[in-house]
């Protein structure tokens, strides 16, 4: 009896990319002969071939990469345990694709590497490919950044890019004063913006906004928009690095104008979300790439009460203040402190947080 293996659940990663159940390259599916090796496959008394189900992931957390940047800081405390070697630090990458996981069975491996080995069961049935679709950062602008842009999918996909990217800013922290730009000024044109760009005069059309701790702010892709000093910021984005540049103060660094042009939108939804109360959370935002919610938990919380309304979601926690432990059947409990992120992927088992005191995660989940 034969059976193809596009019969087969998806249980693995095979060369070709056809779904199937395939332990090791090593121990092939069928002999020559299409007889199936029966030590790999189990079969009912019927006779149908059952893959046999997923071996639940477990949760993980992954170690920070810093990125330095001309408008860091030199010194990431308290936020992090850091101090910068050399240019100063302006970006901590929390769920880059080559950040590493720090603990349980994958621990020493990429993050691209697990989603490789393990693909859906780690971000759900939603997502293809190889990468993790959401970049979370934390950003230590002492100095203003650029005034950017970022293109959206369909342009980035036009110059070969997998995806655009939409963002979300939530203030951890804002000194009084602290301001960003979403957007322009109404009835800016866009020869305004070209003038401008040449006279160094763009800042002048940005509409400015100010940011205050727990705040959060949408920024789709096509709004221009800069970050001034003052604030510490979670962001959450569609997983791209392509960002055009249309005026840096003066600073060296290339400018991308005739791109930014072409990826600027006169009006955009941009601008700050009010929060939402929703059952034992509030909820930041809600958007078509990502949701983001905020727990303020004590004591044990199981994962039943941290659930996604689709569990078959991958979440990322975030730890704004305090410290947990995680810990779960078949896994060795690990820590979480500030600034933390842990990856709990779509097939997990169940698993409980243990808070130390008062804890306040931002959760983040991914959605198209
Ligand atoms: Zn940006």
């Amino acid at each position: 009896m034969f059976h193809s293996a596009g019969q087969l659940k998806w249980n693995g990663t095979s060369d070709s990319g056809i779904a199937c159940t395939i332990p090791s390259k090593s121990q092939p599916l069928a002999d020559r002969s299409g007889e199936i090796d029966t030590k790999l496959i189990e079969e009912n008394h019927l006779g149908i071939v059952l893959s046999k189900p997923a071996r639940p992931l477990e949760p993980f957390r992954l170690s920070p990469e810093f990125r330095n940047r001309v408008w860091g800081f030199e010194d990431l405390t308290p936020w992090f345990n850091v101090r910068a070697e050399g240019d100063p630090i302006g970006e901590v990458w929390l769920t880059a694709d080559t950040c590493v996981v720090e603990t349980g069975a994958n621990a020493g491996k990429q993050l691209q590497q697990v989603i490789q080995e393990f693909g859906p069961e780690l971000l759900g049935p939603k997502f293809q490919g190889t990468s993790f679709p959401l970049l979370v950062k934390v950003l230590f602008p002492r100095e203003k950044l650029s005034v950017q842009v970022h293109p959206d999918d369909k342009l980035a996909q036009q110059y070969g890019l997998p995806r655009g990217k939409t963002e979300c800013w939530y203030a951890l922290g804002a000194e009084p004063g602290a301001t960003v730009a979403v957007g322009f000024k109404p009835g800016v044109t866009e020869d305004q913006v070209r003038q401008a760009i040449e006279d160094a005069t763009l800042e002048n059309l940005l509409e400015y906004l100010p940011f205050s701790k727990g705040e959060m702010i949408f920024v789709d892709a096509g709004t221009v928009h800069a970050i001034g000093p003052g604030s510490v910021i979670l962001e959450t984005q569609q997983n791209s690095d392509v960002t055009y540049r249309l005026y840096d103060y003066g600073r060296p660094r290339e400018l991308h104008v005739d791109r930014s042009l072409e990826a600027m939108r006169a009006s955009t939804r941009a601008g700050k979300v009010p929060a939402r109360v929703e059952g034992n959370h509030i909820t930041l935002i809600d958007e078509h790439y990502f949701r983001v919610d905020s727990f303020q938990l004590h004591g044990v919380v199981s994962s039943q009460e941290l659930a996604v309304s689709d569990p078959n979601e991958v979440q990322i926690f975030f730890v704004v203040d305090g410290d947990a432990k995680i810990a779960g059947d078949g896994f060795e409990t690990f820590s979480l402190s500030r600034c933390q992120v842990a990856v709990i992927p779509a097939s997990c088992g169940p698993w409980d947080l243990h808070c130390d005191r008062s804890v306040e995660i931002v959760r983040m989940v991914p959605k198209g």
